[in-house]
């Protein structure tokens, strides 16, 4: 898989960085459980540059997954005629699937407000504010010169973050990154 990704600029100082921060597998590692660590782009204070950070603001999106899944059961265990033919295995993934949300959910109402830099840990961060996605009809007529203005005011700086897309895919390294619950960084597999 190989995707385009969007360039930073600061419109004052020299700044640099790319979407690509976000891209991997970010994994927590909890008594030998991994779990998907939720990313979103963020300004880090300690860094002092864009980073991947946690994210916990999907609990709406996951409270729609619950309900969705507890109807499909509902469905499932309600059709009489569909008892005999529906596998029990079905229900058993639905039943799992509602308690990972459940936990998502559980996660997020215990980590919330102590979101964390993925590359340092440091609570000292931002989340990115600004818009930087580029809708097709925008860059298909300039794919090489499609720039917009993010709205996100570079820290400390004080310049405007300008995103430029970028046509050029590049792949999708699988490098692999280990948490702790607590979203302090574990060893990674590289550096
Ligand atoms: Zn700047
Ligand atoms: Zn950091």
């Amino acid at each position: 898989m190989s995707f385009t990704y969007v360039i930073f600029d600061c419109d004052k100082c020299d700044f640099h960085g790319n979407s690509t921060i976000t891209w991997g597998d970010f994994r927590y590692v909890n008594e030998s459980k991994e779990t998907n660590v939720y990313c979103d782009l963020g300004w880090c204070f300690e860094c002092n540059k864009l980073v991947p950070i946690e994210d916990f603001s999907d609990s709406d999106r996951v409270i729609d997954l619950i309900e969705l899944t507890t109807k499909e059961l509902e469905a499932k265990a309600n059709n009489k005629f569909s008892i005999a033919f529906s596998k029990r295995d079905d229900k058993v993934y639905l039943i799992k699937e509602i308690l990972e949300y459940s936990q998502r959910l559980k996660f997020i109402r215990e980590r919330i407000g102590s979101e964390k830099c993925l590359m340092c840990g440091s609570m000292e961060i931002k989340p990115f504010d600004g818009d930087y996605s580029f809708e097709p009809k925008e860059y298909m007529k300039r794919p090489f010169n499609s720039t917009k203005n993010t709205g996100f005011i570079h820290p400390g700086c004080g310049g405007g973050i300008i995103a430029k897309y970028n046509p050029v895919r590049i792949n999708l390294e699988s490098l692999s990154r280990y948490y702790s619950i607590d979203g302090k960084p574990l060893d990674s597999e590289t550096d």
